[in-house]
């Protein structure tokens, strides 16, 4: 049996926190874990300036609802789903990508958690557990499934590490560069492509 595990940020839809911060005009959001590597101290800061401008949660949902998943995610997404199991393993929240799952029809969730006040202001968020998208691959294998990930960022390469199979997908050249072990495509015909190699099965395009 064969699951199909993809990272979504990047993968599937932009990167909500760019993007919001392009949307509103807030230039200190577009800090990644790239500008504040401890990811705390990103998560508070950006908490922090989301209640300094007065957005509440039912505010940033109405922006990211403005947003789109990626050209062609979602015909990606249905086409997956008709060959494997599909799970999404991401380091968002689900309050963030609700809007946008409903733009890919719902596939499989597992990310963190936000905690909200009745006024909608987000005081704290809820890791799901630590490295949780390698674990998720720990816990797939134990149930006897085969892992085919797929993922764009060095957050994806523990994940793509421990799958059966594992592939770059629109990742940066300085992450290719470092884990030149995984094939690294740039558009979905060619992912579609890749995850039938990695597949035991015979499958189609
Ligand atoms: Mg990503």
């Amino acid at each position: 049996m064969e699951i199909a595990c993809l990272d979504l940020e990047g993968v599937l839809i932009p990167e909500i926190w760019i993007n919001f911060a392009e949307k509103t005009g807030i230039e200190e959001l577009k800090a990644t874990t790239r500008d504040i590597p401890d990811y705390d101290v990103l998560m508070k800061q950006r908490l922090a300036i989301l209640e300094r401008e007065g957005y509440g949660l039912p505010d940033i949902q109405e922006v990211i609802d403005t947003l789109e998943p990626l050209e062609g995610a979602a015909e990606f997404v249905d086409w997956l789903r008709e060959r494997f199991q599909v799970i999404i393993l991401s380091d968002t929240f689900y309050e963030f990508a609700q809007p946008l799952m409903r733009k890919l029809g719902f596939p499989t969730l597992l990310c963190h958690q936000l905690v909200v006040e009745e006024s909608g202001k987000i005081v704290d968020y809820q890791l799901r557990q630590k490295d949780p998208k390698r674990q998720s691959v720990i816990a797939l294998h134990s149930l006897y499934y085969r892992v085919i990930a797929a993922g764009d960022s060095y957050n994806d390469t523990t994940m793509l590490a421990r799958a059966d199979a594992g592939i770059l997908f629109k990742a940066p050249g300085n992450v290719i560069e470092e884990f030149p072990q995984f094939p690294a495509v740039h558009s979905y015909e060619d992912l579609r492509l890749e995850f039938c190699k990695a597949s035991e099965r015979d499958l189609t395009l």
